[in-house]
């Protein structure tokens, strides 16, 4: 069978900064490290893709395992795979976008609301977290920009998250493609972490990360004790 891996209409150079609101239909897909069961999310142990387009379920099927089916409802694809770790290129610093959020409406470029409002968001990201903590910052969320490194034609994917560790790893990330020979080459994966529950209970979940192919080692993670 031949895999169809094609160019996909929209899905060019433009579509690869992050740093504009782009609308999901310049991009190939969408990688999710969760899905909703009865309303509630629940953490992957392999990413989840979903696309408008049946051609790109399918290559997705191909390249990281997982049956493409069609939701009857929006009319969207969806591939659960089979992969926990995707090779992904990166085009520049660009391709990972920080943004910050009060509220679901209130944005903030970290010092000013978009409503205008002097934002008291701190200015290092270890100082952001613990103040968000606090429940007096912005949430953080990430946009990343990719292509699959097996299958760059197929087109740009995105994939978001509010996860705070991942943020960190995406700002250490943006320093270290400034100025680097590009695309990047790095992975994506989703990393199995247990968490005690007071009960007594461990609960197995999974968190998103993502490194530099080159350095492919677990990153330093001065929050792991504190969540
Ligand atoms: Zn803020």
């Amino acid at each position: 069978m031949v895999v169809l891996c094609g160019s996909q209409e929209g899905g060019g150079a433009s579509a690869f900064a992050a740093n504009t609101q782009d609308p999901d239909h310049q991009l190939a897909g969408r990688f999710h490290a969760a899905t909703m069961v009865r309303n509630r999310p629940r953490t992957l142990g392999t990413w989840r893709v979903t696309t408008t387009s049946p051609t790109t379920a399918d290559c997705v099927g191909q390249l990281l395992g997982g049956h493409a089916h069609q939701d009857p409802t929006t009319g969207r694809a969806e591939v659960l795979t089979a992969a926990s770790t995707v090779g992904i290129l990166l085009e520049g610093p660009d391709a990972l976008h920080i943004g910050w959020q009060r509220s679901v409406n209130v944005t903030c470029d970290g010092a000013t609301q978009d409503d205008g409002q002097h934002c008291a968001c701190p200015a290092g990201l270890a100082a952001r977290r613990a103040a968000a903590k606090r429940g007096d910052g912005c949430r953080p969320r990430l946009e990343v920009r990719f292509v699959l490194a097996d299958a760059p034609a197929a087109g740009v994917f995105g994939f978001a998250s509010e996860d705070w560790s991942l943020v960190e790893q995406a700002s250490m990330l943006r320093e270290a493609l400034d100025g680097s020979r590009m695309p990047a080459r790095a992975r994506l994966r989703l990393e199995r972490t247990l968490h005690t529950l007071r009960s007594g209970r461990v609960l197995a979940c999974t968190r998103p990360v993502i490194t530099l192919a080159r350095a492919d080692r677990k990153p330093e993670d001065p929050s792991a004790t504190a969540r």
